[in-house]
């Protein structure tokens, strides 16, 4: 990939004055304390890319760490735009792995202990081992308190009294606890086994105990840059502070109202201490918010200023242009929240939004069973975070062996292009498609990792026309090595811990309803804070478009007797909308087409979203012209292919087949089908009725 590197100026160009000022001071320490959206990311990529442009910092000696493996590949993505290479980006963990990777075999001699990645059968084994018999959940919560006891430095003998000051309660008596975690450690002991935390322990120790370690490491990295550091661990800080080795070259950026990882153990308490521990430090306050519009902006605001401890100084000050109002929606059931998600999800899509910039964020993840549903019922792309790390999955190790046997084989010129290629490959080693399945789940996850294969193909082709399948392999085992996932072209599902640090233009919270946020298990008052900042992480995610949504029952015919979160309390009001309760739309987001939607063919009321789209009954009788249909899609094909955007973001499917159903003879008929919204009209609104064969065009249409 050509990279064009940037002048310092250049850099500093596209800064404010305050995020300026923290990329200038290049040799730390440095502390950003400041609100969502106002460019603490930012600010540390461009220093990291100014002090390497100024020749302050060589690229190699500059570790920024930052949360998820997205994050960091985000950084890195960034700082290869701004013209550096070498900066290593990379989460703690990935960052202790590499490190310990390098120093065990020479300090300790063989190889480091095998790292486990999934302990639950470890714990599993440790509880029955202080003779218990646990069920499932049980052994899950005894999981959540051995990983906060190790997070926050805690052995197994200092357990009960740690637990009882920090307000824990895990599934047993603590002194119970204290002992399967005894006998957790001694099991991962006896195997020679790691855990993660374990492996930070271990990096942190080396570095600690070993002076030759020390002085190599030191001698190597300078330069330290840490991103959320609102939820560090102090097992994690353990590991800093031994990175440093008593060094201050640190620049450290957090927002205290984004701390939602207190029950694993981190803290602001590291941020907001920064000042007393570097007194000498430039701290800068960043209060422009350059992401969401003054409508997303507020409701933020108010979301935080009813915690209970608030930052004033934190407040934000919108600098995006105005958009629509925050809408908030209820629904009589969880199945018609979802239905209506994913409609106005389809809506929006088709209305110019790519699917890559829209998010349906939950509290937990058993939510997402629902928008998967509705999604796939109607024809809406999507893809699940949180689920198996993209590079563990199967289907991804089987088709890079693939990939990398196919690039063996083929000698000089390739026979066709990239993208052509591997979807012969993934078409014949693992029977894959290009057309995606009809049913959600499994089934669809395994096609969605392989689609995204293949996008990646597609993506090099175009940075590198001349890269061929061997240059695919490098890139795939650089992204595998830092655990940087291909973007994937669909809604985003995630939970609202997995959607920290990102952004979208449409974010839809769903399932606001009390018990779920806050979550029935959130007991504390301290607890009931903590799920109050993901709301306000949620809605600081979005750049324009914001729902929240709830639903009174969980299934149809339920009693309804479902409240809406007690964080919305007050806020309909404040954002212009009605009230809690008052809000009752089964068919929300339809802003023109509201209200019931008969079947055209047998005049039922329709509810399922993708009935509504198509019109009619999805077991009514229909009359589609086929013919029509596939000159659609040929026209789509053809459209998108020259936008150079997924065919989807034409037309959906359900779009096409309700075009082919419908036969639009007019301007007005056409804008009848729902999902065409003012945006696509224009586009392609004279082309569509062309094909269809009426005499009308949007140009000689009255307004
Ligand atoms: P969060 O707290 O959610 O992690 P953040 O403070 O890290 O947010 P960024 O993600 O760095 O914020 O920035 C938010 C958005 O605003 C990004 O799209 C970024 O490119 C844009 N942005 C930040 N600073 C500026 C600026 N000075 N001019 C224009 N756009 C900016
Ligand atoms: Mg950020």
């Amino acid at each position: 990939m050509v990279m064009t590197a940037r002048t310092p100026a250049d850099i500093l160009a596209a800064l404010d004055p305050e995020q300026r000022q923290a990329a200038q001071a290049v040799s730390g320490p440095v502390c950003i304390l400041a609100g969502a959206g106002t460019g603490k990311t930012r600010t540390i990529t461009a220093r990291a890319a100014y002090a390497v442009a100024t020749g302050a910092v060589a690229p190699g000696a500059l570790l920024a760490v930052t949360f998820t493996a997205r994050a960091a590949g985000e950084m890195r993505t960034r700082l290869r735009a701004l013209g550096v290479s070498g900066v290593q980006a990379r989460t703690f963990h990935a960052a202790a792995l590499k490190q310990l990777t390098y120093f065990w075999p020479r300090v300790i001699g063989g190889a480091p202990p095998r790292l486990v990645d999934n302990t639950f059968g470890l714990v599993a084994n440790a509880a029955s081992r202080a003779r218990l018999r646990p069920g499932t959940s049980e052994i899950r919560d005894l999981l959540s308190e051995l990983e906060w006891a190790a997070s926050t430095l805690v052995g197994p003998e200092d357990y009960p009294q740690a637990a009882a000051s920090a307000g824990r309660l895990g599934p047993y008596d603590a002194a119970v606890v204290a002992q399967v975690y005894g006998a957790y450690v001694d099991l991962k002991r006896s195997q020679d086994l790691a855990d993660w935390s374990d492996l930070l322990l271990l990096t942190a120790g080396a570095l600690e105990d070993h002076a030759g370690v020390a002085e190599e490491f030191r001698a190597r990295y300078r330069s330290f840059v840490v991103d959320e550091y609102q939820d560090v661990t102090p097992l994690q800080q353990r590991l800093l502070d031994a990175w440093l080795g008593g060094r201050a070259d640190l620049c450290v950026v957090g927002d205290p109202h984004q701390t939602i990882y207190s029950f694993t153990g981190a803290t602001p308490s590291y941020l907001l201490g920064f000042a007393r521990r570097f007194p000498d430090a430039t701290h800068v306050r960043l209060v422009r918010d350059y992401r969401s519009t003054p409508q997303v902006v507020t409701l933020a605001n108010n979301v935080i200023t009813k915690a209970s401890s608030p930052h004033a100084r934190l407040q934000l000050l919108a600098q995006q242009p105005p958009g629509p109002e925050p809408a908030f929606r209820e629904h009589l059931d969880e199945p018609a929240e979802a239905d209506a998600v994913a409609l106005r999800c389809g809506e929006l899509i088709d209305a110019g939004t790519p699917a890559s910039e829209i998010a349906v964020l939950y509290r937990i993840n058993a939510q997402s069973t629902a928008y998967e549903q509705a999604l796939t019922n109607a024809g809406v792309p999507y893809l699940v975070r949180g689920g198996t790390r993209f590079f563990d999955r199967t289907e991804v190790r089987e088709a890079i062996l693939l990939l990398r046997g196919a690039a063996r084989a083929v000698d000089g010129d390739a026979p066709a292009a990239l993208p052509e290629l591997v979807a012969d490959v993934l078409r014949s080693g693992l029977s894959w498609s290009q057309a995606p399945p009809a049913g959600a789940g499994a089934v669809r996850e395994r096609w969605e990792s392989l689609a995204a294969l293949h996008r990646l193909a597609g993506d090099l082709a175009s940075a590198a026309p001349e890269a061929g399948l061997r240059e695919l392999v490098v890139e795939l085992e650089e992204r595998s090595a830092a655990q940087h996932a291909p973007s994937v072209d669909g809604v985003t599902l995630a939970s609202l811990h997995a959607a920290k640090g990102l952004e979208w233009d449409a974010v839809f919270l769903v399932g606001l309803v009390d018990g779920t946020l806050p979550l029935v298990h959130a007991d504390t008052p301290a607890a009931v804070e903590e799920e109050r900042r993901l709301l306000y992480v949620g809605v600081t995610r979005a750049r324009t478009y914001l729902s929240l949504s709830w639903a009174t029952s969980r299934s149809p015919g339920g009693r309804g007797s479902r409240r809406p979160s007690r964080f919305l309390d007050g806020l309909h009001a404040a954002a212009g909308q009605p009230a809690a309760g008052s809000a009752r739309s089964p068919g929300a987001g339809r802003r023109s087409r509201s209200g019931p939607v008969p079947c055209r063919i047998c005049g039922t009321v329709l509810t399922a979203a993708v009935d509504r789209k198509l019109g009619r009954c999805a077991g009514c009788p229909v009359d589609r012209d086929e013919a029509l249909f596939e000159a659609l899609r040929a026209w789509r094909a053809e459209r998108a292919k020259a936008l150079r955007q997924p065919a989807f973001c034409v037309f959906t499917d359900a779009t096409l087949i309700a075009i082919a159903e419908q036969r639009p003879g007019s301007v007005a008929e056409l804008v009848a089908i729902p999902g065409i919204g003012t945006a696509k009209l224009e586009r392609f609104g004279d082309e569509v009725l062309a094909l269809v064969g009426a005499g009308d065009t949007v140009q000689n249409s009255p307004d």
